[in-house]
């Protein structure tokens, strides 16, 4: 469906209904029938009602998926290829994403709910990703070693070989090309299992990408259960390497899956705590109390990334607290399929109740609940900042995914810096204040894999295309992005041409 992106509510809601979303597997070059009638139901967490039930997909046509993208590594149909023709057929898939943005952001809307003019920026923002790897992929250069004269010794970076990637929910188009774009610019061959909450537009993209010319088996996009498909994508020997983003427990049993098999390599982004670190000296506390609010409910706080930690010079603490669940207020909850809305529901029931459970067991334990304005309702709990969270409370710990953050005052910047140390994770951190040396000064004692300050991670200015990131602790390792980012999915090779002479 090649449309431009309707303006009204009601106009998204027609092109949902006449949408017939297509769930089989893309298994070398085609859509596959499922070798059972098994399937899962992708539920629309706006009504309850079902968007599409994919076949279950299991080791089955994992084992296909598999067997196709060995066959194309193998013969050397993508990773012989001129890497500029490569990056030409990527271009054009990043061009067919833009055309087909409509749909595609419609998809992801009615699988989770993400507000569709968000899924519509992020479509954008997933066609700019494969550009970028495409670019730097044309660019990659090895190196030539000094040695005798008649020989020649290089230095290479070859493909991994065949590439799994499992994918989680979030934004699901978006984190499945931030595998995909730079496993295929490098050469190497995909199977892709995304998440079962939100397969539908990775397995259209499989069809964009055939149609932009990517050869038959290249990428493969498998349906599934994470502890059927994606297990026995893990666990299958001929997987090369294995690209995940998603839970630190998945993670774990990932290392699992590829000690017991193969050793296939790894590439872990888990979990996340991020610190939002505010300094004595931050200045305009208006401001910055939107900025800490954007940087924990942009996606109802349903990203690894998020701000969830404010860790506050103790003379703001009691402040800024409040104002930022003040702020949360701009975050307006709707219907996602409503342009204006910028706040949807939970990707799902259990999800929505997971993080009510979170909310209540703070608030047994006695912590201090400021509530946004805009409450709750229609899947999303009441956004919530808690004051003066003890450092070890579980809130300021764990994971919680939804839109809670968990702040915490400080009395001197090595305090500040050991709080923001001080959890398991080591995603992101930012730092707010006025003088630059001593934000710098802070910055570079945190342990994470990117660290902003004074701007929230992944906006403008914190945004430029050859950034590249790399977890601390128990949120993964390999980086992501830049030149780095691309080298994750190569491998270093040592080739000498002994010249005779
Ligand atoms: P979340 O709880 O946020 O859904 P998960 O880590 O469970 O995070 O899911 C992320 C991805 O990992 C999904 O595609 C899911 O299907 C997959 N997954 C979950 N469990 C397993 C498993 N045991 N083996 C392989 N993949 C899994």
């Amino acid at each position: 469906m090649t449309l431009p992106p309707p303006t009204s509510h009601q106009d998204w809601q027609a092109l949902a209904a006449r949408l017939t979303p297509d769930g089989r597997p893309f298994i070398g070059g085609r859509r596959m029938e499922a070798h059972n009638e098994r399937r899962f139901d992708i539920v629309n967490p706006a009504d309850g009602r079902t968007v599409a039930s994919p076949p279950r997909c299991g080791a089955v046509e994992i084992g296909a998926a598999v067997a196709a993208a060995r066959a194309a590594a193998d013969g050397g149909v993508w990773s012989d290829l001129p890497a500029t023709r490569r990056a030409d057929i990527l271009r054009a898939l990043a061009r067919a994403i833009e055309t087909h943005g409509t749909e595609l952001a419609l998809l992801d809307t009615l699988q989770m709910g993400l507000p569709v003019s968000l899924a519509m920026d992020d479509i954008g923002l997933a066609a700019r990703k494969l550009r970028e790897a495409a670019a730097g992929a044309e660019r990659l250069q090895g190196a030539v070693l000094p040695g005798a004269p008649s020989s020649l010794a290089l230095n290479l970076r070859v493909p991994q070989g065949v590439v799994g990637a499992i994918t989680p929910w979030n934004f699901p188009l978006f984190v499945a090309l931030g595998k995909i774009g730079p496993a295929l610019a490098t050469g190497n061959t995909v199977v892709l299992k995304p998440s079962e909450l939100a397969p539908l537009a990775c397995l259209r993209l499989a069809d964009l990408a055939q149609e932009a010319g990517l050869p038959p088996g290249v990428l493969n996009v498998v349906p599934g259960l994470g502890a059927e498909a994606g297990q026995a994508l893990a666990s299958h020997r001929d997987v090369d390497m294995l690209s995940f983003t998603g839970s630190t427990a998945t993670g774990r049993l990932l290392m699992h899956a590829s000690a017991d098999t193969n050793l296939k390599a790894l590439h872990l982004e888990l979990g996340g705590k991020s610190p939002q670190v505010v300094l004595d000296d931050c200045g305009d506390l208006d401001a910055l109390a939107q900025a800490l609010a954007d940087g924990f409910m942009f996606n109802g706080g349903q990203l690894c990334v998020a701000g969830s930690r404010l860790i506050i010079a103790r003379e703001l603490a009691a402040e800024l607290t409040h104002r930022v669940a003040e702020k949360t207020a701009r975050w307006r909850l709707g219907h996602p399929l409503d342009p204006a809305t910028t706040l949807g529901p939970l990707a799902s029931a259990a999800q929505c109740a997971r993080v009510q459970r979170f909310i209540d067991r703070a608030e047994a334990a006695g912590l201090a609940a400021h509530r946004s304005p805009c409450g709750g309702g229609a899947g999303m709990p009441a956004p919530v900042v808690f004051a003066d969270v003890p450092p070890d409370a579980e809130i300021a710990q764990e994971e919680v995914f939804g839109p809670v953050a968990a702040a915490t005052p400080f009395d001197s910047d090595d305090e500040a810096v050991r709080l923001a140390n001080g959890t398991r994770y080591g995603l992101v951190a930012t730092v707010w204040c006025s003088d630059p040396a001593r934000g710098l000064a802070v910055a570079r004692r945190i342990r994470a894999g990117a660290v902003t300050v004074n701007a929230r991670t992944g906006h403008a200015p914190a945004r430029t295309v050859d950034a590249s990131l790399e977890p601390f602790g128990e949120s993964g390792f390999g980086a992501e992005g830049g030149l780095a980012g691309l080298w994750a999915y190569t491998r270093a090779r040592h080739l000498l041409l002994n010249l005779p002479g």
